[in-house]
């Protein structure tokens, strides 16, 4: 399967990495939109949001929470998580993937 994040996953891709546990990768954007603007990505390949199964709603919420623990970490006082959603939602890559931003944006 050609996707840049598995790549990025399976470390055949540079990557600037922020967090890894056996579930999950975190790493900073390649063109941050904000001060902080990092990449929260599960392992398991799953394209988007709307190919989700009932099955995956326990990796979702473990995926807010790893964006807790950064921000904690990084004693952000405030941040956004956002997920694109298709190509008019904005999805570039499809690979499922939360967006952690914090700062003024540039
Ligand atoms: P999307 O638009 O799919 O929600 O977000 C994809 C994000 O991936 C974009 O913010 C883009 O800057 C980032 N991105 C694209 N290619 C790379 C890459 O090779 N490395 C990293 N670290 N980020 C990337
Ligand atoms: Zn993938």
């Amino acid at each position: 399967m050609d996707c840049l994040f598995c790549k990025i996953i399976n470390k055949e891709a540079p990557v600037d990495i922020v967090y890894d546990d056996d579930k999950f990768l975190a790493f900073n954007d390649i063109n941050p939109k904000a001060p902080i603007h990092i990449l929260i990505v599960p392992k398991k390949h799953i394209s988007s949001v709307d190919h989700l199964e009932i099955g995956d709603k326990e990796l979702m919420g473990e995926l807010i929470l790893i964006a807790q623990k950064i921000a904690r970490e990084k004693k952000l006082k405030g941040y956004k998580l956002i997920i694109n959603v298709g190509r008019e939602g904005g999805q570039i890559i499809d690979h499922l993937h939360l967006h952690l931003l914090a700062g003024k944006p540039k």
